[in-house]
């Protein structure tokens, strides 16, 4: 028999598995307390259920708890990433091991998680897809890299960031079921509104996530003014044009009211030009809109480089000049190979 999940189940699941293992309902808000609240690491800590219930409980579910194989604070800024082991449950699973980073910022601590275990979506600059996806992230998996977090660190996680390792709209129900298990009262209780979702862009996914009511703020990583120039970067060009990506962020932003964010890693010589700048002002206007600009973080199989201090700043005035809404984003953990899947790798070889 194929055992159960545990954590990955909601509220109402959960109810109703209590019910078929012949418990009253209420013992399913004090489990979904202990997994989602007190954040325990097995069924032996829940003191408050029979031990017969939780023997029945072992014996039918299991109970997903990252391990935390290497833990990197940033001596430059406290930034801390977080290399953890998915244990084996059912499958075998080979190279299963994924990143987290907290950052800590003025207004809070922000985690970023990861939503696959590597990822096909090939975008070239990316550390993260060169060995291809390995397998979709379940809800108790991404829940769990924020538990983790707080626990080991002690800290209270008040924004979610899903930029890590993966293509969420490519592992979309799991990615639902999280947003609804994170926000959900009766667990960690971390409101929509603080959660935002990044994308390659894959339209139907980002219109779902609007249908869905997922409330969160959507970042398309656009990179590109142009699809000529964005083929290059990113293959999901080679299928979705800049069009489509937009008309889709535009359907999100109608139907949620978020603004959209875009994300543009300048490459030197590669797409932070100063007509660049103004083609990307152009594609942009009129949206109710930020972009965040990223220094490209050098990987060592690829040979793009960051683009110069000068260069940014005028990409940056520019946008401005043109009434579009930008910031640079502060590198942070840049001692501690904090990007996109840098520390994974390096872990696996
Ligand atoms: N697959 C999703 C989320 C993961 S990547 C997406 O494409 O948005 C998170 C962000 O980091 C994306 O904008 C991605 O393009 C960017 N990124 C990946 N590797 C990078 C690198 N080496 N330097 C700068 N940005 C990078």
């Amino acid at each position: 028999m194929q055992k159960i999940d545990i954590k990955s189940l909601n509220m109402e699941e959960l109810t109703q598995l209590v019910k078929d293992l012949g418990e009253p309902a209420f013992r399913a808000k004090q489990l979904y307390d202990w997994m989602h609240v007190k954040l325990v690491d097995s069924f032996d800590a829940m003191t408050n259920l029979s031990k017969s219930f939780r023997e029945k409980l072992k014996e039918s579910c299991y109970f997903t708890v990252l391990e935390a194989v290497q833990v990197l604070e940033s001596k430059l800024d406290g930034t801390c990433k977080f290399l953890f082991r998915i244990p084996e449950y059912e499958q075998v699973l080979k190279n299963n091991v994924i990143e987290s980073v907290l950052m800590r910022y003025h207004h809070g601590n922000s985690v970023c998680i990861s939503s696959q275990v590597g990822c096909r979506m090939g975008c070239r600059f990316c550390a993260s897809t060169l060995g291809g996806l390995e397998r979709n992230l379940t809800a108790a998996e991404m829940l769990e890299q924020i538990y983790r977090i707080q626990q080991i660190s002690r800290e209270r996680v008040d924004n979610v960031v899903v930029m890590g390792t993966g293509e969420p709209m490519d592992n979309l129900d799991n990615l639902l079921k999280f947003l609804q298990m994170l926000s959900d009262e009766h667990g960690l209780h971390i409101s929509k509104r603080n959660v935002t979702v990044s994308t390659c862009g894959l339209p139907d996914g980002i219109r779902r996530l609007a249908d869905e009511g997922a409330d969160c703020t959507l970042a398309l990583s656009l990179h590109a003014p142009n699809d000529e120039l964005r083929k290059t970067l990113m293959p999901i060009a080679n299928k979705v044009s800049i069009k489509e990506a937009l008309a889709a962020t535009d359907y999100y932003f109608e139907k949620t009211g978020r603004r959209i964010s875009f994300e543009y890693s300048l490459v030197s010589g590669g797409n932070d030009s100063p007509e660049q700048a103004k083609e990307l002002a152009a594609l942009l206007q009129g949206r109710n809109c930020h972009v965040n600009l990223i220094p490209v973080n050098p990987i060592a199989e690829r040979d793009y480089r960051a683009s110069t201090a000068p260069n940014v700043a005028q990409f940056l005035s520019i946008l401005e000049e043109k009434h579009i809404k930008a910031t640079v984003r502060r590198t942070l953990g840049s001692d501690i190979s904090a990007s996109c899947g840098q520390l994974r790798k390096s872990y696996s070889k």
